[in-house]
């Protein structure tokens, strides 16, 4: 053993470790100082990753069984060389301590996040960036599977029951935007947008997250999602999209009033009003006297037009090369 390179530690009455190179005291070097994590202290652990100056003790094993990148970093670290403590070679990560500590506990806790429910974007976001940093396959793949049930690309899913129970209380669009763009996920960012651009010009330009093109890309989606469907819409007298035609049924249907057509078109065109959830108009607004023909003949148009406006999500993006659902699920999800 190479006494001269070897380090040794001693245990301060105020529980940080400090660092000594033999003859040499470092204890002024606050780089080499470091808290034990409580969680992750574990005594039978062969290695010690220091984040910000928080130490995890925890198994090369364990880490290089979920990560080829800590399986590399320890097959090549130099044993003589590095840095040791309690006969651990010590890790020191760029990481936050929050960040490791959190992958650590999905490593390691069976339960812990399994259920996506109750992992809001701000801790999913953490645990992608430190998946991908990690090339940890299996994690990564099980996250971008929940950002596609929160964001989905149909709009089947994005009525699923499976959907509402996903969606976490604090639960902010805008994150998916964010998302999306740092990870390279394309297939949530219609939804993502979509749902973003109901928030309000205030929230959209306010509570952003540090992303500085997430406002832009949103109001550039909420402008073309509004231009379109004011340009679907009234064409002067009335709607080009839906049917027009007197009642063929009952001799004493009025046929769909244009009144109660324009009325119900207005929810359309307020994007707080979720489009894709609406229930199309009923009796109650078309008047008693319209026969059961005309309004099966306004529903079934009605749920038409979600469906067209739903294909056309893409194309909202500003996104050429990924105009429709099918391009954007093209290029993957880069797992
Ligand atoms: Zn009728």
């Amino acid at each position: 053993m190479d006494h001269t390179k070897s380090l040794k530690r001693r245990r301060e009455a105020d529980g940080l470790e400090r660092d000594f190179e033999e003859g040499v005291d470092t204890s002024a070097d606050a780089a080499l100082e470091f808290t034990r994590n409580d969680e992750f202290w574990l005594k039978d652990g062969t290695i010690v990753l220091v984040c910000a100056a928080v130490g995890f003790r925890v198994h090369q094993s364990v880490l290089s069984m979920h990560s080829t990148v800590f399986r590399d970093m320890f097959e090549h670290s130099s044993p003589g060389r590095d840095e040791h403590f309690e006969e651990c070679a010590v890790v020191r990560l760029h990481d936050s301590a929050d960040d490791m500590h959190h992958l650590l506990k999905t490593l390691y806790f069976r339960s812990y996040g399994q259920d996506k429910s109750k992992l809001g974007l701000p801790r999913l976001t953490s645990l992608l960036r430190m998946a991908r940093k990690y090339f940890i396959e299996e994690l990564q793949a099980e996250l971008i599977k929940h950002l596609t049930v929160l964001f989905p690309s149909t709009l089947e899913k994005y009525r699923s029951p499976e959907r509402d129970e996903a969606v976490p209380g604090d639960f902010d669009p805008m994150l998916g935007v964010a998302i999306s763009e740092e990870f390279d996920v394309p297939t949530i960012l219609p939804v993502a947008l979509y749902l973003s651009s109901r928030l309000g010009l205030p929230a959209i330009l306010d509570g952003g997250p540090p992303h500085a093109s997430v406002p832009r890309a949103i109001l550039l989606f909420r402008e073309e999602l509004m231009g379109r469907i004011a340009d679907d819409g009234e064409d002067g007298d009335g709607h080009s999209f839906f049917a027009r035609f007197p009642c063929r049924k009952s001799s004493t249907c009025p046929g769909l009033k244009q009144t109660a057509m324009n009325l119900e078109w207005r929810r359309y065109r307020r994007l707080e009003i979720h489009i894709f959830k609406m229930r199309p108009a009923t009796e109650a607004c078309f008047g008693a006297d319209t026969c059961k023909h005309c309004l099966a003949t306004w529903t079934k148009g009605e749920m038409a037009y979600q469906d067209a406006l739903w294909k056309n999500l893409p194309s909202c993006c500003q996104r050429p090369s990924m105009y429709t659902w099918d391009a954007l699920m093209d290029p993957v999800t880069t797992v």
